[in-house]
């Protein structure tokens, strides 16, 4: 199934790229709930974290080792936060695994 983050991985529309990798892309999301919001997201088209095989291994390890380089590329060495909504229920909004990449002054949030 197609949605919206396969069109921005095929540039079919467009974002903010922050970077691209073989299995990856991280964009900025286009409604920042803190100074730095990115979205870190598998080209692979899997809907959530319940989605996710053996298979997936290896990429499920390189969404979190991208948000170590991320945060090496910060101007403060700051920490981060890091957040998945994994189901409609819970305010899964794009059925495509993502997960948010918070920075800067966080306080409370909901995403
Ligand atoms: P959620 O599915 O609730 O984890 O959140 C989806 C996130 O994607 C929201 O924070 C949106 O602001 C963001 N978003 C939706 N459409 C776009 C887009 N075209 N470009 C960048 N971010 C987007
Ligand atoms: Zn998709």
């Amino acid at each position: 199934m197609k949605c919206i983050f396969c069109d921005i991985i095929e540039k079919k529309i467009p974002a903010t790229f922050i970077k691209e990798t073989d299995d990856l892309i991280v964009i900025k999301d286009v409604n920042p709930k803190a100074p730095i919001h990115y979205l870190i997201i598998p080209k692979k088209h899997i809907e959530m974290v319940q989605d996710l095989t053996h298979e997936d291994q290896l990429l499920a390890g390189s969404m979190l080792l991208m948000a170590k380089r991320l945060q090496q590329e910060l101007p403060a060495n700051g920490g981060f936060r890091l957040h998945i909504n994994s189901g409609k229920d819970v305010g899964q909004l794009v059925p495509h695994l993502h997960m948010h990449f918070l920075a800067g002054a966080l306080k409370a949030i909901d995403l």
